[in-house]
């Protein structure tokens, strides 16, 4: 019986088991109903920002950015981390007043941050259009990754410590015994072990019904576009976010990848490309903001979800009322960005039952019926 099954192999569900089998917790499960990294890792931009408003999540970002700069002597693989920054625009005064509030506490935290004017944005990103641009904020030590390489190197670290990760095993059931956990059912047959991880990405709340509990996630489709290969001003162009839109656009190799939320988004889990948004609502977003992406072409589009929580911070913890249950879900766009701290937090969780990260348990499943919750504001 192994001491730990989790259930996910995304990049959370990897980051856990290697950091719990770094902790010599190796008697690990990972179940995954696909393949490593199919879920929204695999669609998702493999941005790294540490600049937000919630300071348990400033924390998780500076941790996981220093894990992400020290990423191949760790796991002896290379993640494609590029620390060309993250720049984010402002173009109403109530988003530049937040942008400051939101400087100041990065910088207490001991972020490199900065405010800049709208003239300084746009000398950052040549062809950027700074005109309704009023001021913007820019940290030189965000940027980006490869998600496919990070989750393949949590998932070959984890293996070489001892864990074993299937692959094609779909969860359909949890047996419980009174408030206990007793087995995980799945289509490989049945499973039992102490303690259980629900890593499931936006299906976490599915998984969550399984022992009657409602986790508070929302799945909602986000896209990624790809352009024809184009030629740069400066190879080291920061990932650029609009904030008021949440468009937002990096380079990728010799191409420019892309996204944008949509206000009309339904719930829901299906990830087919929305091709009328595509027109009617990102093309007229993007091609304001980087005008010359009117005459690029458009390579291909995909689909992904995210799992938006109400007050946009994720959910990591053991879950009240099922002992040994544990969640590490509700990612709200940043489960990437955080996995590496993630999964050393929930080790530590499980394995010593305390969190040496302040603030954690702004982060527990409960949190929702206490009045004193402070949202993340600065959600793309
Ligand atoms: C377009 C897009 C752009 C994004 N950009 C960023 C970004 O720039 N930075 C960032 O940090 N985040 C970004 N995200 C969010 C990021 O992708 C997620 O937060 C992150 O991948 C979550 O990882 P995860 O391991 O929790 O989930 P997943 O990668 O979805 O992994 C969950 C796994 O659980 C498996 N599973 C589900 N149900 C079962 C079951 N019943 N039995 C067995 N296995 C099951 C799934 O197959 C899946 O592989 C983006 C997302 C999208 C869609």
């Amino acid at each position: 019986m192994p001491e730990v099954i989790i259930i996910g192999a995304g990049v959370v569900g990897t980051s856990i088991a290697y950091h719990l089998a770094k902790q010599s917790c190796r008697d690990v499960l990972v179940l995954e109903k696909n393949y490593i990294g199919s879920g929204s890792t695999g669609k998702c931009a493999g941005g790294i920002r540490q600049q937000f408003s919630a300071e348990i999540n400033i924390r998780l970002s500076m941790e996981s950015v220093s894990f992400f700069a020290n990423f191949e002597e760790e796991t002896g693989a290379d993640a494609g981390f590029r620390q060309h920054g993250y720049l984010i625009l402002a173009t109403s005064e109530e988003e530049l007043e937040a942008f400051r509030g939101n400087v100041e506490r990065q910088r207490q935290l001991g972020l490199e941050v900065e405010l800049i004017s709208a003239k300084e944005a746009g000398e950052l990103v040549p062809g950027l259009n700074v005109g309704d641009v009023l001021g913007a904020t820019f940290c030189p030590t965000d940027g980006y990754a490869d998600p496919y390489s990070v989750v393949s190197a949590f998932a070959a670290c984890a293996r070489r410590l001892g864990v074993r990760i299937s692959e094609e095993t779909e969860v359909t059931g949890i047996e419980l015994v009174r408030d206990r956990l007793k087995r995980v059912v799945t289509t490989k047959g049945k499973f039992e072990a102490p303690v259980l991880v629900n890593a499931a990405g936006a299906h976490a709340g599915v998984i969550g019904r399984m022992v009657g509990l409602e986790i508070p996630i929302r799945p909602s489709r986000r896209h990624l576009f790809v352009t024809e290969p184009m030629s740069f001003p400066r190879r080291n162009l920061p990932m650029v976010v609009d904030f008021h839109n949440g468009f937002w656009f990096r380079p990728e190799g010799s191409c420019l990848i892309f996204g944008m939320r949509s206000p009309l988004e339904p719930e829901g889990f299906s990830t087919s490309v929305d091709w009328g948004f595509f027109a009617d609502i990102l093309a007229p977003a993007a091609s304001q903001r980087l005008p010359r992406l009117k005459e690029t072409g458009i390579m291909r589009g995909q689909a992904g979800l995210h799992a938006d929580t109400p007050d946009c911070l994720a959910i990591l913890g053991e879950a009240p009322g099922v002992a040994g249950f544990y969640l590490a879900c509700g990612f709200s766009g940043h489960g990437f960005m955080h996995s590496p701290a993630v999964g050393r937090l929930m080790a530590e969780l499980i394995v010593t039952g305390k969190s040496s990260l302040p603030q954690a348990d702004a982060l527990s499943l409960d949190r929702f019926q206490r009045k004193t919750q402070t949202a993340e504001s600065a959600y793309i």
